[in-house]
């Protein structure tokens, strides 16, 4: 089969031609129709998770992963129920499951995790081995390149807006923001919209054609912050909406600015999750947070439970996709175009898998 691998950080990807991957009894083997492309992607190529996964090369990458069953291990049991042509995604977040994070369902932050794509080989290839929990079966036919991105583009926001909405920010009355319009930004203006309960969502990012597309998905008021101050773009905040601060936001970017920006524009008792991961570090003014009773809440990923919402969602057609089908071939190009933030929307490699044929049922 074709991988596109890892071989040392700092180098483009090695398209080779390998061995087809044997299963454990517990794993089942997906031939992959689509694979997203992430900015971590190229943030793991750059070594930014080189302390943190100490993964040994060649890694192949890719954890947004959707496909066909191929082969089922010996010990994947009937209650599974999994056969062969069934069309799966890959939740990523593959936990001990006996810690208390996984046995509270949250597996993505098991201290023993690991992540396909970042050790356990990735979607960047023909075929994926998958432990077979990690498996959810999706009966309506998705295109490939619309279930890929649910795995993370498309449930990290949402995880991290049910956060905001458990801490009470939300109202007809409230303002919302989402910080960023490409990959998860593109989502994330939809569940800000679905779950905030009627709040005004406004979209800051700094790309027109980025924030008109966030405008079709639904955003109240864009506002390209490029080359703005907090003060100019908190007037144009007041001008467009009437309000000067934000209730609630979401960080789907995770740079130094737009954590200024979020922090700096949140209301007193305000909530801020941070889902996006640019920068490294998070550096804010103690006094004004601890006495304006912020809260900011970091979010990683999502859950089994999270994605079968977003799923179930997506099958009701109530997620629209921005979607740029990539050649296998073309992955390192596109790397580069995801690297310099010049790829609208989610990347996703398509491979020429069937995907017309209705899913078998049981
Ligand atoms: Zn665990």
């Amino acid at each position: 089969m074709l991988a596109a691998r890892m071989r040392e950080y700092h180098k483009p990807l090695v398209i080779e031609d390998i061995k087809v991957p044997d299963i454990l009894p517990d794993q089942v083997l997906v031939r992959v129709g689509g694979a997203g492309m992430c900015r971590s992607d190229v943030q793991l190529i750059d070594g930014y998770f080189a302390e943190a996964l100490k993964t040994k090369f060649p890694i192949t990458p890719g954890h947004e992963i959707s496909g066909l069953v191929s082969a089922i291990g010996d010990r994947v049991p009937e209650s599974a129920q999994l056969a062969v042509g069934d069309q799966v995604v890959v939740a990523a977040g593959w936990g001990d499951g006996i810690c208390r994070q996984c046995r509270l369902g949250n597996e993505q932050i098991c201290e023993h995790g690991s992540w396909p794509g970042f050790g356990p080989p990735g979607g960047y290839a023909e075929f994926v081995p998958v432990p077979y929990r990690q498996l959810i079966r999706v009966e309506q036919r998705l295109k490939w390149e619309e279930l890929a991105p649910l795995t993370d583009a498309g449930v990290t926001p949402y995880r991290g807006i049910k956060k905001l909405r458990a801490a009470g920010v939300f109202g007809p009355d409230r303002v919302m923001g989402v910080f960023g319009a490409s990959g998860l930004g593109s989502y994330a203006v939809q569940y800000a919209k679905l779950l905030s309960s009627g709040a005004t969502v406004v979209v800051f990012a700094r790309n027109d054609e980025k924030l008109a597309i966030a405008k079709e998905r639904g955003a109240d008021v864009t506002i390209n912050t490029r080359g703005k101050s907090l003060n100019d773009i908190q007037g144009e905040l007041f001008k467009l909406t009437g309000h000067r601060k934000l209730d609630a936001a979401i960080d789907c970017v995770g740079a130094e600015e737009t954590i200024q920006a979020g922090i700096g524009l949140l209301a007193t008792a305000g909530a801020f999750v941070s889902v996006g991961l640019v920068g490294t570090r998070i550096n804010i003014p103690l006094f004004p947070f601890t006495a304006s009773e912020l809260t900011y809440h970091g979010s990683f990923w999502a859950n089994y439970a999270d994605l079968q919402e977003v799923l179930a969602l997506a099958q009701k057609e109530k997620i629209q996709h921005s979607i740029k089908r990539i050649k296998f071939q073309d992955v390192n190009e596109n790397l580069e175009l995801l690297r310099a933030g010049d790829i609208i929307g989610r990347a996703v490699i398509v491979f020429d898998v069937d995907s017309d044929s209705p899913a078998p049922h049981k």
